[in-house]
């Protein structure tokens, strides 16, 4: 409505313009017109009385011209006709203007004066000389009041201003009406068409059936939302489709874990279970020596224990506990885990340091968890190296972005890398790191949990961790962690 109201506006002021400067133009020229009418008029007027009142003055005296020209005025008619002197003389033969603006008149020319033009009292007078042996002996006055020129004048200007007023009254109603029919009842039903697009609703329909313009958009509008609702449509089939593949393959790859643990577990347990149920057999059979009882005894406990710690280390890799998260001292955590570790340390001659920028970062982390999987990582790095090897412990804050998060842009994390410049790891071992039960380790010595554990415990933690290697020159293990909430805390 409001753009009916503007269009309104501009139009009326227009069409004001253009009456007001025609109707001023026009009143001009027929006043002009009017004028010119006038001065002829009275010209051919006074040159017409001119020679009988020349001819009765030569005749019959001035008396009689006088008398001549009196029967001339009639009372109704506003042109007056005098008989002037252009000497001294009596006031009635006097002309009405003075006498010095009339030399003109004196030398035989005829002169035409307007005096006080825009004035009600506004008059015009035309002189015509009465020439007698080539002497100037008196003149005729024909004078008009302006009064009429002045009246034509007012009507004209009423008339244009009647006459816009009419013009901006129907032209107002006319392009109100239309502006509203035309434009304003359909732009309105287009923008209630877009407000329910911006809310969703695709479905209804732009109700604008004009064949112009506005019915045009109305029904571009309704095919673009068409278009949208059928890629919509598509789009979201495509991603049922794409989920029900996800799902597939996240059964499958179920599938594939559990056979793995299934075979880690028998493999694991298997060796084990063994020995056990021989030197059980053994015992049972009641033939064996008693040093031989002892040992098998011995032996069986061993195994058994070595059982256990399987076990123990399935059910923490199984179990997925909210991690318990406070700040903590990243320095301090590190070097109490690195503390543990010492008599390992010790045995192996290793060179352990600690190196960092920053000497104090702290991080929302739960402190067992953390600590397991930095053991994992050191005792990883201690089998890597050889004797006398070198380890660095490293962290701080780095700009890095989750694996597998393609878009976006880096943030930045707290970080802790472990680097040691052992033995490496293969290509195509290091894709299978953190799996669980992947190891290259000895029965007995590996289980091939560490990684896969220090791999759900960071994931908890909302990081994640990366490894890198070049076999023979050492690997480096690097856990990233958020930092926000720790600068939260921290501020
Ligand atoms: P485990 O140590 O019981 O084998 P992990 O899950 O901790 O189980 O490690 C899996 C495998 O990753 C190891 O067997 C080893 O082959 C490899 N690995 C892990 N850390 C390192 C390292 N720092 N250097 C070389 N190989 C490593």
């Amino acid at each position: 409505m409001k753009l009916t109201i503007k269009m309104i506006a501009i139009f009326i002021l227009g069409i004001v313009i253009i009456l007001c400067f025609d109707g001023y133009l026009s009143m001009q020229r027929e006043v002009s017109f009017f004028e010119q009418d006038m001065k002829k008029d009275a010209a051919v007027f006074g040159r017409a009385i001119a020679k009988p009142v020349l001819h009765t003055w030569e005749r019959d005296g001035l008396d009689s011209a006088l008398e001549l020209i009196s029967e001339a005025n009639r009372e109704d008619n506003p042109v007056k006709i005098r008989l002037i002197l252009l000497t001294e003389c009596e006031a009635k033969l006097r002309p009405i203007i003075p006498q010095s603006e009339l030399t003109d008149v004196a030398e035989g020319r005829e002169v035409q004066v307007t005096r006080e033009r825009d004035s009600r009292n506004g008059l015009y007078c035309s002189y015509i000389p009465l020439t007698q042996n080539k002497q100037v002996i008196g003149a005729i006055e024909v004078s008009e009041s302006l009064s009429y020129l002045n009246e034509y004048h007012d009507a004209t200007v009423t008339r244009i201003q009647v006459l816009t007023a009419s013009l901006v009254l129907l032209g107002t109603i006319y392009i109100a009406l239309f502006g509203y029919l035309l434009i304003g009842r359909p732009l309105q039903s287009l923008m209630e068409r877009v407000r329910a697009i911006s809310s969703g609703e695709m479905r209804q329909e732009a109700l604008v059936h004009a064949k112009d313009e506005l019915g045009e958009l109305a029904s571009a509008l309704d095919e673009m939302c068409q278009h949208i609702v059928r890629a919509r449509d598509e789009l979201q089939a495509e991603s049922n489709a794409h989920i029900d593949a996800l799902e597939q393959l996240r059964h499958t790859d179920r599938l594939q874990t559990v056979g793995r643990l299934a075979a880690g577990i028998a493999h694991e347990l298997g060796t084990p279970l063994n020995v056990i149920s021989g030197r059980a057999g053994l015992i049972a059979k009641g033939s064996l020596p008693p040093d031989l009882i002892i040992e098998s005894s011995h032996i069986i406990k061993e195994q058994s224990d070595r059982m256990t710690g399987i076990i123990r280390q399935l059910l923490d890799f199984a179990r997925s506990r909210t991690p318990k998260r406070h700040a903590t001292e990243l320095r301090i955590l590190i070097e109490q885990t690195i503390k543990l570790l010492d008599p390992l340390v010790r045995k192996k001659k290793l060179q352990l340091d600690l190196t960092s920028q920053l000497n104090d970062l702290r991080l929302m982390l739960d402190t067992g968890q953390i600590q397991q999987v930095l053991t994992n990582l050191f005792v990883n790095a201690f089998h890597a190296v050889d004797v006398g090897g070198h380890i660095t412990v490293e962290y701080g804050r780095k700009l890095g972005r989750p694996a597998g998060q393609q878009s976006g842009e880096d943030q930045v994390y707290g970080f802790i890398a472990v680097n040691d410049d052992g033995v490496g790891i293969q290509s195509d071992d290091l894709r299978q790191v953190f799996e669980p039960f992947f190891t290259t380790k000895d029965v007995g010595e590996g289980t091939g949990l560490g990684l896969s554990i220090a791999y759900g415990i960071i994931q908890e933690h909302q990081g994640w961790i990366e490894a890198v290697s070049e076999p023979g020159h050492g690997s480096q293990f690097t856990i990233f962690l958020p930092l926000d909430e720790i600068e939260d805390a921290q501020t």
